[in-house]
């Protein structure tokens, strides 16, 4: 594809690393070398990709038959096949999702790919997830949510974008703070915990080098994020064991995955 514009090609992206994983095309060749370079170190980590998307649509629906209409999702991602919005509207057509995204491209390919029932709605806003109120403070997050009912807050594969200076623990807070009683987190992370010793060392010298930063973190520290909500089952789980049939068993698995609900 040609680069938007506004956009570096030679800057690899989150986003566009992920959409190659996930099969897409909507990625660079920059992009496509840290994806590769990264799948040849970590073994399994495209079909972890691949569980995370299958891990988000089970939680869109489990949250639609709980009753949850409306969902806030952080670090949207380039748009594939199987949206929040794709999956919530197609339980309850009148769903109404939010998307948020700090990178131009994937507001692109948002704009022109995500689209809504009649009866619901989807807004899309670039916004920094480590800006918090200026995303609740948003006229289009205003306009579009009631945050005196129920919320979906989704933050898949976003916080190990999150460096340990920014204090993400303090930014799901944040959000969380702004939801009623009744609503549920989902959030799946980045992990190094299922891997032998030599793999995880094996990763972390192959990715110190890239352009691209990410922080894997342990089992304990994801489940602080889930401060003040209660975990659903199955628990905080491997992403391969948050599902009903899960995709890729053989694979080792990059992500721990879980859904909690604020009491
Ligand atoms: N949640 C999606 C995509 C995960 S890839 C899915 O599960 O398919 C991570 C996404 O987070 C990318 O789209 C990237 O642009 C976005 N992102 C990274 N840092 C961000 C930040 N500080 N604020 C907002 N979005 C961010």
């Amino acid at each position: 594809m040609s680069a938007p514009h506004g956009i570096n090609p030679n800057i690899p992206h989150s986003a566009r690393v992920y959409d190659y994983w996930l099969g897409g095309k909507d990625n660079f060749e920059a992009d496509r070398r840290v994806a590769e370079q990264t799948m040849a170190a970590v073994p399994g980590i495209r079909e972890s990709a691949r569980n995370n998307r299958a891990f988000l649509g089970r939680a869109v629906r489990r949250l639609s038959r709980l009753g949850i209409r409306q969902f806030l999702d952080l670090g949207t991602g380039i748009p594939s096949q199987g949206n929040t919005h794709e999956v919530a509207q197609a339980e309850a057509p009148e769903s109404r999702v939010v998307y948020v995204d700090n990178d131009p491209i994937v507001m692109t390919h948002a704009r022109a790919l995500l689209t809504s029932t009649p009866e619901g709605e989807t807004a899309y806003i670039e916004a920094d997830v480590r800006e918090p109120r200026t995303i609740l403070d948003h006229p289009d997050v205003l306009s579009t949510l009631d945050f005196t009912q129920p919320i979906g807050l989704i933050m898949i594969a976003i916080l190990m974008h999150i460096p340990d200076e920014d204090d993400p623990a303090a930014l799901v807070k944040e959000f969380a703070e702004a939801l009623p009683s009744g609503s549920h987190l989902v959030l799946s992370h980045l992990t190094l915990d299922f891997l032998d010793k030599e793999t995880a060392d094996h990763y972390l010298s192959a990715t110190s080098k890239q352009a691209m930063h990410r922080t894997p973190r342990t089992g304990e520290q994801i489940a602080r994020y889930f401060d003040g909500f209660e975990l659903v089952e199955p628990g905080l789980v491997a992403v391969s064991e948050w599902h009903d049939e899960p995709l890729f068993t053989e694979a080792a698995t990059w992500m721990y995955a879980g859904v909690g609900k604020k009491p």
